[in-house]
């Protein structure tokens, strides 16, 4: 359908539908017969794919064919084994992948976007995917367009269709019919599905809907969240390929060195190499991070907190300064009137009850409707006053770019023009003598310093003809002031202290006076609020200036959303990692360019939300805060995880090593390496991920982004634990007769050892046994199928059969207890060490 040539009457009639809406009922039939306003994209990998696609890393390949080799020279055993590894690996990549992807599903889920329609005139909130054909819908700056909409009614309403367009520029859009056939870029009394609005607001009719649109055409899903690596994992990565490639050119010494020197034979290398590689590359590794990255953002979304994309988790754990909106963040937006200071009580009322977007009818009760906290504010305290609703000859916006907003009504001497906006723009605008312009500014300036968010009324009565735009708006009758309360979150300044306290400082950003702004600063704790910058001071700063600036600022005031970009771009020449709250459609650059760009879930336009990399669920600054927590327990766990891992490796791939360069018998047979490398991959590899966070995780600075993952004290750890695991195992089973005797003591010893330290890895610094370890239910599993696993292979005789172990006693047992104990308490005496060391030099 060329919905843009037909005339709005026609469009209605062929949907039919009016302009007060279809009913519910209607409405419940269209959708049953439509189905949902989703675009279906189609790409869908089959799950055995993604099984498979876990078969064609380089590691698992060369594996493969090892296991091949290893049945065609009659091995069964030892092929079986090596294709186990093989087989568990890749389900339980398969498995975190799934547990990370549906993590993330769910988020889609709860980025669901809404719609205001109007149902039987009464304006409404829908979720955009129950749209139909022969809605009417309601748009403002700041949503995407849900649907395709051939346009009623517009009012200075312009629209950004780069998703459909390519064209970045905004277009302004208008209702009249276009006679002649036009490509989509040109059809400007239509909005599209997915593209943006930009400024004003507009009234339409659904004309298509989901696939049918020309978004949907093209079938471009306007959603989508994105799996991507972080930066951690990616080092991780490539960690592992430099391991695997030193692995390889060891391999291949080893190989030469031992067949010139020793004259080994090739089968029995060949096994071993196979038993080398398995154990020293951390393979699970990276799978093992994601799915705690994922994990992470899904009990995010739990605390109303959602996240689109893993990085933003790295991100959030190295955060340094959060930049936070006032209104509705820090403080209730449960706004109410206090004082009022005016000579025309009624002229007041008259413009608080007609220049506003939230009332349509007469008969509305103002607690039932929804819309700007501020105006809900005035039409509560203007309700009980005798004030009709006038009818509507046009309307201009409330825009935090210019601060007021007008609206155009009948007069018996032509039209009058309401406006209500910041004071100070207002009174720019009027016409007072200098006395009394001076008096205003006295009584508003008194009101902010209280705190109260002020706003001014004026009006100006204009002849028939005049158009309503910006340029009518001078000459104005001021009429007064209106001081509005919005006091801070309890909740919010806790989280404040609780960020300052860890090392975050916290900047508020508001287009409210200056005045207000500190007042409020004050009650909410932030730490600098002598100064307050405005948005026009800011305009005369360089870069370089505002960025030394910002360091001693906390308060900004009288702020278009534009000046949020310089502030961010002031802290990033600082180096800090920031976090950007915003609502608005012109916040969106700023949320991109932010470290952390955090859109309001509740208040905040779908642009900001797209834009984000965070979303708050409950629109709280505590939210931010505990994002900020999770994503630091979540860091720690990645980092403990990483600690645990990289010494158990090195540590089975050591005693391979020395046993082929010192040509002794292998003290392990390549089954028995496998089989270990097996059963702590499926049980302790991932367990650390689910760590509580620790008592100190909101109390020390933020992490260095810079940090690699193997710090100094890393490649120690990694040193020392890997040879504390193996010497004393080694030399404790070297006191045993027989051959199977000594292997199975060295692989109980061996496991045991990983399984206490992975206890150690519990924390990073700390004592790791205290009363969080209770917490973490994963950990006792995964410990107690461990224990299960290991009494099969040591006292079921099919498994000593399979294996190559034998039973241990008592006697036999208890030494190698003693063994994994002292490494226990070796770790955590030296846990302490270090802390104090660190301590000392800083
Ligand atoms: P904030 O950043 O605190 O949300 P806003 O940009 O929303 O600030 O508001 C800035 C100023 O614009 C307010 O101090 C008030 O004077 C004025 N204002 C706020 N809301 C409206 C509105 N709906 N209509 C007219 N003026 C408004
Ligand atoms: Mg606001």
């Amino acid at each position: 359908m060329m919905w843009y040539k037909e005339t709005v009457d026609q469009a209605m009639q062929t949907l039919q539908t009016t302009q007060d809406g279809l009913g519910q009922e209607e409405r419940t039939k269209r959708l049953a017969k439509h189905g949902y306003n989703q675009i279906e994209v189609k790409k869908k990998v089959h799950p055995l794919r993604k099984f498979f696609k876990h078969f064609t890393d380089l590691l698992m390949i060369i594996l493969l064919i090892a296991a091949l080799l290893k049945f065609f020279t009659g091995d069964v055993i030892e092929g079986s084994i090596i294709l186990a590894v093989v087989v568990v690996n890749s389900f339980v990549g398969y498995w975190q992948e799934r547990k990370a992807e549906e993590s993330l599903n769910g988020l889609k889920e709860m980025m669901g976007q809404e719609a205001v329609i109007f149902t039987e005139g009464i304006k409404e909130l829908v979720e955009a995917k129950e749209l139909i054909i022969g809605d009417i819908i309601a748009l403002k700056a700041g949503d995407v367009v849900p649907a395709d909409i051939r346009l009623i009614e517009v009012h200075d309403f312009m629209v950004e269709e780069a998703a459909l367009t390519g064209e970045s520029e905004a277009i302004e859009k208008t209702s009249a019919t276009i006679k002649k056939t036009v490509a989509t870029g040109d059809q400007v009394n239509m909005a599209f599905s997915g593209t943006l609005v930009q400024t004003g607001s507009a009234i339409g009719v659904v004309v298509e809907t989901a696939n049918s649109t020309e978004i949907g055409k093209i079938n471009q899903a306007l959603q989508t969240v994105e799996q991507q690596t972080t930066p951690l994992v990616r080092k991780i990565h490539q960690l592992n390929k430099q391991i695997f490639r030193g692995i390889i050119f060891l391999s291949l010494f080893l190989i030469f060195f031992t067949t010139f020197r020793y004259g080994l034979e090739l089968n029995f290398l060949f096994s071993t190499i196979i038993a080398l590689i398995v154990s020293m590359i951390p393979e699970g590794l990276p799978a093992v991070l994601t799915m705690i990255l994922s994990l992470g953002v899904n009990e995010m979304a739990k605390e109303q907190a959602i996240i689109k994309g893993l990085p933003s988790v790295e991100t959030l754990g190295s955060m340094t300064v959060i930049c936070s909106d006032k209104t509705g963040t820090l403080t209730k937006n449960e706004m109410s009137v206090v004082e009022t200071l005016t000579d025309e009580k009624e002229k007041m009322i008259a413009i608080m009850k007609n220049c506003q977007e939230a009332q349509t009818k007469a008969d509305q009760r103002v607690a039932a409707l929804n819309g700007n906290p501020t105006e809900l504010a005035l039409l509560r305290y203007a309700e009980n006053a005798e004030v009709s609703l006038e009818k509507l000859h046009g309307k201009l916006p409330f825009s935090s770019s210019y601060k007021y907003m007008a609206t155009m009504h009948e007069h018996q001497d032509g039209k009058v023009i309401y406006v209500k906006g910041a004071p100070e723009v207002l009174l720019a605008k009027a016409d007072l003598t200098a006395e009394k312009l001076k008096e205003w500014q006295e009584k508003a300036k008194a009101l902010a310093q209280k705190g109260q968010r002020v706003l001014g009324f004026a009006y100006k009565v204009v002849p028939n003809e005049q158009p309503l735009t910006h340029e009518a708006l001078e000459q104005l009758t001021f009429v007064g002031i209106a001081g509005i309360i919005d006091p801070p979150k309890e909740s919010a300044i806790k989280a404040v202290k609780e960020c300052q306290t860890a090392g975050i400082s916290v900047k508020m950003i508001t287009g409210d006076h200056k005045d207000t702004a500190k007042a409020i600063a004050e009650q909410i704790g932030l730490k600098h609020t002598t100064t307050v910058l405005e948005g026009i001071d800011l305009d005369q700063l360089s870069a370089e200036e505002l960025a030394v600036k910002v360091q001693t600022v906390d308060v900004f005031a009288r702020t278009t959303p534009e000046h949020k970009l310089r502030i961010v771009e002031a802290l990033q020449k600082n180096e800090e990692i920031v976090g950007m709250t915003g609502d608005g459609v012109n916040d969106a650059p700023a949320l991109k360019r932010a470290d952390v760009g955090i859109a309001m879930g509740i208040k905040g336009s779908e642009v900001s939300k797209q834009a984000a990399d965070m979303v708050l669920g409950d629109d709280n600054f505590h939210t931010i805060a505990k994002a900020v927590k999770e994503g630091r327990r979540i860091l720690d766990n990645l980092q403990k995880t990483i600690n645990f891992f990289l010494p158990t490796a090195l540590a089975q791939g050591l005693i391979i090593i020395w046993a082929l360069l010192a040509n002794q018998p292998l003290p392990l047979t390549p089954v028995q390496i496998l089989w270990v490398n097996m059963v702590t991959t499926i049980t302790l590899s991932y367990a650390l991920g689910f760590e509580q966070a620790g008592k100190d995780t909101m109390t020390r600075p933020p992490r260095d982004p810079k940090q690699g993952i193997l710090t100094r004290y890393n490649v120690f750890r990694i040193f020392y634990v890997s040879l504390l695991i193996m010497i004393p195992a080694y030399f404790l089973a070297m006191r045993f007769e027989g051959q199977a005797l000594q292997q199975t003591m060295l692989l109980q010893n061996i496991v045991g050892a990983q399984a206490l330290y992975m206890i150690n890895c519990r924390e990073l610094v700390d004592a790791s046994l205290n009363k969080r370890m209770l917490k973490n239910k994963a950990l006792f599993i995964s410990l107690g199928i461990l224990f299960i696993l290991q009494a099969a292979v040591v006292y079921l005789p099919f498994m000593q059969h399979l294996i190559g172990t034998t039973s241990l006693s008592l006697q036999q047992q208890l030494p190698i207890l003693l063994n994994i104990i002292m490494l226990f308490i070796i770790v955590e005496v030296e846990k302490v060490v270090s802390k104090k060391m660190i301590k000392m030099r800083e």
